[in-house]
């Protein structure tokens, strides 16, 4: 595995792995080879390996299964897979975590290198970030509501981030995870309203076994906030399990997962929303597929989670409930809830 810290260098890789032209060697290479596949032998008689499937996950780094497994996804559809790991200052408010976020690039780097990943891209604040650095991409209304509301201008933060990163990187294909179900729908609007050349992909949440969605930010919760922390995926499991029965009433699931996060005396209720899981829009039933999504102070540490209801692929509508959806998964359990 290659720690790639410099953006040009960055670009080179991804130029190469995408023609299959060894970096460096472009203008000798032109010309060679077969003419048709454009496979042939570079200078020095170093094999082209011909274009080659470039597959970019972008993290924040303290990795976790939760990344792993989008490596993981993104090795299934791609020959050469980018990690990236950047602690996005834009994406923090003033009064948020930025300084605190857990960094450990070391570990992380073993992490990834096990998981087989080719590149491991670090840039610095600065490079990412010029001083004359001045524009930025804001998706409105999707970056408005939800977690939005709370954090002003993270959204536009991790949008901005995202594009530099896409336009650095230029992969085929990029993963992204449904914990951070919004930023998945804000990711996909940008890439759809900027004409963005790159195939987007959801991979499921992936819990801890008593079912906590994992986090880097789980590592701040002392061990009674750990405890506590387990109210999210329960009020989720309580909204699944009324869906499953047939409830299709928003204010009895709002209400149901309100009133068992209001059990935990440690839980502060940032926002619960039961929306569209395209627009984000309220919901006036449950007819159609439907984000359940939820925020959650325990102590400093701000939690989401999110279940979407009604999936066709979980949850047939014609069907009988699924006692799957009733009951506390395995060890490092996936969600299904992927629309
Ligand atoms: P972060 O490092 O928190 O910015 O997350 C980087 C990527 O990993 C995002 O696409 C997240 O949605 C995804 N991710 C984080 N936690 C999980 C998890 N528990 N399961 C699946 N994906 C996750």
């Amino acid at each position: 595995m290659e720690i790639v810290t410099g953006i040009s260098r960055m670009r080179e890789i991804s130029r190469s792995v995408r023609s299959g032209v060894p970096a460096g060697r472009e203008e000798q290479a032109a010309g060679e080879g077969d003419g048709k596949t454009g496979r042939g032998r570079g200078p020095a008689g170093a094999r082209r390996a011909g274009p080659r499937r470039l597959g970019f996950v972008p993290t924040m780094g303290a990795l976790h299964e939760g990344h792993l497994s989008l490596v993981r996804r993104a090795r299934e559809v791609s020959d050469v897979v980018v990690l990236s790991i950047f602690v996005n200052p834009k994406q923090f408010g003033p009064a948020e975590d930025f300084e605190r976020y857990p960094r450990d690039l070391e570990r992380d780097a073993v992490l990834a290198a096990r998981e087989g990943v080719e590149f491991l891209f670090t840039p610095s604040t600065g490079e990412i970030y010029p001083p004359t650095f001045s524009t930025s991409v804001e998706v409105e209304r999707l970056s408005r509501v939800m977690c939005g509301a709370s954090r002003p201008g993270h959204f536009r933060g991790v949008a901005t981030v995202v594009l530099k990163l896409l336009n650095i990187i230029s992969p085929d294909v990029a993963v992204f995870g449904a914990k951070d179900f919004q930023q998945w729908v804000i990711i996909r609007r940008m890439a759809a309203d900027l004409n963005l050349d790159v195939e987007l992909l959801l991979a499921p949440i992936v819990r801890e076994t008593d079912g906590l969605a994992m986090s880097s930010r789980n590592a701040s919760l002392s061990p009674a906030e750990r405890q506590a922390a387990r109210i999210l995926d329960r009020s989720l499991h309580r909204a699944r399990g009324l869906f499953a029965r047939g409830e299709r009433a928003v204010a009895v699931i709002d209400g149901a997962v309100r009133g068992s996060l209001e059990e935990e005396p440690l839980a502060r209720i940032d926002y619960v929303a039961v929306v569209d899981p395209e627009t984000l829009e309220p919901v006036a039933s449950l007819s159609g597929p439907t984000l359940v999504a939820i925020a959650v102070r325990i102590g400093g540490t701000r939690l989401i989670d999110n279940v979407v209801l009604g999936n066709e692929k979980i949850a047939p509508r014609q069907s009988a409930p699924d006692p799957q959806l009733c009951r506390p998964e395995a060890a490092g359990r996936k969600d299904e809830n992927v629309p």
